[in-house]
């Protein structure tokens, strides 16, 4: 059987990112850079004021306080946008506003709050250190300056910074568009009352929202019974995706049909199986060039291995260079024990804690692998390696923290 590290190992080695393409910036959100990317423009691009108030010469000022305000002569105003044409010289001041562009003859800016209003003229209560209160051509950003690396995911921050830098489309990998099909003849709709023998699809909304969370673009398809001719036609169809999921129906029942058809439709098996538990039967194909993940039907197991295998997938298809979710060592203060001889790595809900520079873990419940509620407090998983048979309350468990940014 095939471990974890193999597993994803296996899987990420056969995933290329999707082609870039330019794309505008209202687009950009959550997309990952495809190259490096450099402002195009110098920020500020000119010498203005930062403050509303008066550009003077602050020698003028040497000796002002407010006992003894110094008058200057006001020359006019300046708006944010507009351009004069006064040079301001001594004994003169030119009202400006914020942003405004500082005029010839002006080294400083005094603002408003520090000054009186006359007629033609303004009296300043306090003397002021040269150059204060203005904001230097290219202070920001230099033309050519590197603002994002090719593979970072764009924050609303970065895509700020490039709009100011003059880049209106950038080349960014596209979303990954993911088939999502849930199979088995026991599943009804949500909203529907469960008959005799049925349960509700959580699965499909689940791995929807995963799919979604992680910066793809689900493709729900109607829920697949046990039966191997519409099976084929779904998953025929699933193809126009750029990656498919399915859940169900991957293991060794009577009625497991995924296995079996995907490679009558010519899908090349990567592995089936791996060592660990929740959630054994994960197959990993590649079909059509394109990744196909068959996710056992327990839900619990389903969403763990869309954590820890089709995410990081994922993402490379969109082409973050961040794959992995932050790994920590940790406390588990309730300990665990598990079967003597097990060959399988265990995946552990539990919900983390810091307490100074230490992280605290506690199993969320039940661990049995039909146990969804056990998803509910979670925001890690902790990894038992195969091998491990118990781990002592306050003993140190190795972290998955799985509601953090990926940082490798
Ligand atoms: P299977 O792998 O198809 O044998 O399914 C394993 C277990 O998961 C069975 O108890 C199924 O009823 C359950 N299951 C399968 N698919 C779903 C789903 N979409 N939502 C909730 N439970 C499911
Ligand atoms: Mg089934």
């Amino acid at each position: 059987m095939t471990t974890p590290a193999q597993a994803l190992s296996l899987i990420l080695a056969r995933i290329a990112p999707l082609p870039a393409g330019l794309r505008p910036l209202p687009d950009l959100l959550g997309l990952a850079a495809a190259e490096d990317l450099r402002s195009a423009a110098q920020v500020p691009p000119f010498l203005n004021s930062a403050m509303d108030g008066y550009a003077v010469q602050a020698a003028d000022l040497a000796q002002a306080t407010p006992i003894h305000p110094v008058r200057l002569k006001v020359l006019g105003d300046l708006p944010a946008g507009a351009v004069s044409s006064h040079v301001v010289r001594a004994g003169e001041a030119l009202r400006i506003m914020t942003g405004a562009p500082l005029p010839e003859g002006a080294d400083t800016v005094v603002p408003v709050e520090d000054t009186t209003r006359g007629e033609a003229w303004v009296e300043v209560r306090k003397s002021l250190r040269e150059g204060i209160h203005i904001r230097h051509a290219g202070e920001d950003l230099q033309v050519g300056q590197l603002l994002v690396l090719a593979g970072q995911g764009l924050r609303p921050g970065d895509i700020g910074v490039l709009a100011a830098a003059g880049l209106p489309t950038v080349r960014v990998h596209p979303r990954a568009r993911v088939a999502v099909l849930t199979t088995g003849d026991e599943l009804v709709d949500v909203a529907q009352q469960p008959g005799p023998g049925q349960i509700r699809d959580a699965n499909l909304h689940a791995v929807c929202a995963q799919v979604t969370a992680c910066g793809g673009i689900p493709m729900p398809f109607p829920r697949v019974p046990d039966d191997r001719e519409t099976l084929r036609g779904v998953l025929r169809r699933a193809l126009e995706a750029d990656a498919v999921l399915t859940t169900g129906g991957i293991s060794v029942g009577d009625y497991d049909f995924m296995k079996g058809m995907l490679e009558e439709l010519g899908a090349q098996r990567v592995f089936w199986k791996v060592a660990q538990k929740p959630g054994g039967p994960l197959g990993f194909w590649m079909l059509g060039g394109r990744p196909v993940f068959g996710l056992p039907g327990n839900p619990v197991a389903a969403m763990l291995m869309v954590e820890e295998y089709v995410r990081p997938a994922l993402r490379k298809l969109m082409g973050f260079a961040r794959l992995h979710r932050p790994r920590a060592e940790g406390t588990l203060e309730d300990g665990w024990s598990g079967k003597a001889g097990d060959p399988r790595t265990t995946f552990l809900r539990v919900r983390v804690r810091r307490e100074g520079d230490r992280l605290l873990a506690r199993l969320t419940g039940p661990q049995g692998s039909g146990i969804l509620s056990s998803m509910l407090l979670a925001n890690a998983l902790a990894v038992v390696p195969e091998g491990v048979e118990r781990i002592e309350p306050g003993g140190a468990v190795r972290l998955h923290l799985t509601e953090e940014a990926e940082d490798h």
